[in-house]
Formats: C-alpha cells, sequence, structure tokens
C-alpha cells in the first residue's frame, strides 16, 4: 500500500511523553482516502478506486506503540472495477504488514518476491534503508476485496537494515472462553508469532464469538505497559462495556491488565498495542525518518530511480513518482494529548 494523496502533509509523530495517565477511551475518526493510480472516481462511475480508511496518524495521536499507519479498505464488490492497483512504490524505516478478510492481493517487490496473499495469511515487508513494492489486484481474483494495512515504525538502531520479506501461510491463535485471537505479529496472552519485528508489540485479529461475555467472562489479557487501540472490522462487541462503532479507532492508553468483552451476535476487531515508541520521528509519503533532510533525500534517490530501492519486475500499474514535498521544514514532534491540535 502506498499513500497516494497528491499533496500528502509532512506528519511529525512519536515521542513518549503525552500519555494518559490511566487508562482511557480515546475515540479516533477515521477518514477516507482514495487509493487508486489510474482511475479515480468520477460523477459517471463512482465505484472506481478502492474506498480506503485510514485511522494513523491522527491529530489527537501519532502512533500507537510503534504502529504509526493504520488503512482498512473495503469490503468492496471489485468484480467491474480494476480493485488495487498501486503501482511500484518506495518505503524507508518501516514494515509493512498486510491482513485480508476477502480477496486476494498480488504483492511484488525490489527483492524479487511474488506473492499473492489471501485471507488468514500475512505479509510482511521490512522496508529498512530502502525497498520498492507494487500491490495489484491479480486477474483471476474473487469479487470482493477487504482487509487492513499497517506500518510499524523502526526504531533508530534498526532501520537501516537490508530490507526484507516475509510471507506467512497461517498464525498461531490464543483461545480463550468466548475469544479467539490470530497473533500477527508480537505476543498476546503467551502466543507468539514467528514474523520478526524490531520492538515490544503486538498485532492481532480478535474474534468474538456469539454471545461472548454473557454469562460466563469473555476476557482478553494485556499488558500494563503497552498501550492499546482497538479497530472494530465487522459485528457488534463491547470492550469494557463501551460499544464499537466501525468509524473510530479506540485508543486504550496503558495500565489494563485485560479487557472485558461482550458480543451478542459475534465480532471481529484488530487489536494493536505496544511499548510506547520512545523515539521521535517524522513520516512523508512512505517514508518513516528522523528528520526533514532525510525525507527530501529519499525522495530524490527514488525519483532518479536510484538503486538503493531496487526494480518490481512484472506489475501492470505504473511506478509511482513521489509528489512534490510542501514548503517549509519539518520538525519531529510527539503526540498530543487529546482534544488538542498538534502545533505543527
Ligand atoms: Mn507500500
Amino acid at each position: 500500500m502506498s499513500d497516494l494523496q497528491q499533496r500528502p502533509a509532512l506528519t511529525p509523530c512519536g515521542g513518549s511523553n503525552e500519555h494518559p495517565e490511566r487508562e482511557c477511551f480515546e475515540v479516533i475518526d477515521g477518514r477516507p482516502v482514495a487509493l487508486t493510480t489510474r482511475l479515480t472516481p468520477t460523477k459517471e462511475n463512482p465505484r472506481q478506486g478502492l474506498p480506503v480508511e485510514r485511522f494513523l496518524p491522527a491529530k489527537q495521536r501519532r502512533m500507537v506503540g510503534a504502529w504509526c499507519f493504520v488503512d482498512r479498505f473495503g469490503p468492496v464488490d471489485i468484480s467491474d472495477t480494476e480493485g488495487m492497483m498501486v503501482g511500484p512504490h518506495p518505503h524507508t524505516g518501516l514494515q509493512t504488514v498486510t491482513w485480508l478478510f476477502e480477496g486476494s492481493v498480488q504483492h511484488r517487490d525490489s527483492l524479487a518476491n511474488d506473492v499473492v496473499i489471501e485471507p488468514g495469511q500475512l505479509n510482511l515487508m521490512t522496508a529498512g534503508q530502502g525497498i520498492s513494492h507494487s500491490e495489484e489486484s491479480p486477474t483471476e481474483r474473487p469479487a470482493g476485496l477487504h482487509g487492513i494495512q499497517l506500518w510499524i515504525a523502526l526504531p533508530d538502531h534498526d532501520r537501516d537494515q537490508e530490507p526484507a520479506f516475509e510471507h506467512f501461510e497461517s498464525l498461531p491463535c490464543l483461545k480463550l472462553p468466548g475469544i479467539r485471537a490470530t497473533v500477527l505479529v508480537g505476543e498476546l496472552g503467551g502466543v507468539s508469532s514467528p514474523a520478526r519485528v524490531w520492538s515490544k508489540l503486538v498485532g492481532a485479529v480478535v474474534t468474538v464469538t456469539e454471545g461472548a461475555g454473557q454469562g460466563a467472562n469473555a476476557w482478553l489479557p494485556l499488558r500494563t505497559r503497552f498501550e492499546y487501540a482497538v479497530l472494530p472490522i465487522d459485528g457488534e462487541v463491547e470492550v469494557d462495556g463501551q460499544p464499537l462503532s466501525p468509524e473510530h479507532l479506540y485508543y486504550l492508553g496503558l495500565h489494563r491488565d485485560g479487557v472485558d468483552l461482550t458480543s451478542q451476535r459475534g465480532a471481529r476487531f484488530l487489536l494493536l498495542g505496544g511499548e510506547p515508541f520512545g523515539e521521535e520521528l517524522v513520516m512523508w509519503w512512505n517514508f518513516v525518518a528522523r528528520n526533514h533532510d532525510e525525507i527530501v533525500t529519499a525522495r530524490a534517490l527514488w525519483n532518479a530511480h536510484a538503486p538503493l530501492f531496487g526494480r518490481v519486475s512484472g506489475s501492470v500499474a505504473e511506478r509511482i513518482t513521489a509528489p512534490v514535498m510542501p514548503a517549509g521544514v519539518l520538525r519531529p514532534q510527539q503526540n498530543t494529548p487529546s482534544g488538542q491540535s498538534p502545533a505543527s
């Protein structure tokens, strides 16, 4: 996935000072972003393009642990559209996590990986110092497409590593009364994903069974030193008595040793968590860096076809040129408390 906004904002994030003293329940609005390279929605054909909602980075909260980017796409019928058509584009300083609930996506990258991902599988791409990839709906594919793409910021110590790509056919599952949680990355309730990450975190898809929490408790264990957020996928669920609505990401703060889950007809949600990311960083377009000059350099190298980002073979969609950077110098910044606008 690529940030395909024509005028992407410079986004400072990170820092560890601005976390609530107590557990909380902070509502973060998603915002629609267009994701297409060739066909943008028109009055005549409003179904062109792929509907994507972005939940992080948000104004009031830039990151949750090392998680710095949260996109949810679909559910959408792509049978008479081009579907996902994201041509070759670069990344630096991050890992991308791709997970589908429905459909299929073909990933090709500059390390010569060519993989079709399907529901239940994980793509984990470590950009390190630089990689490029494309993500496209294959010609032969189901009608539906529904999934998430997440970015994990790499700690400073590990961000200049060689790029890597891992595909997992299946992942471990935490089973508790009323709960099944597939652990995509990190650790939850003693169950660890084999996917390699570089900070203490968790990403899991939690399925709450029908009637959970009515009678016997459905309790999901958490770590008090992690901050957490939950993103509804489908169904209806209450987290510690608070009903979730699909248009929001919910930030739960730190200091929780678990949450009670209740559901009448069953639900799925994404759980993200991690130790607060103690470093300041800046994000622009598809790059995660530490300062403005690094972004300028990465952008120039990509647009000059520099060897750092390699070459993607076999993709259908066009290579994406990095957009013009906005005026001004980006300064790294931390999370801001809820209800306040960032100073940038
Ligand atoms: Mn991407």
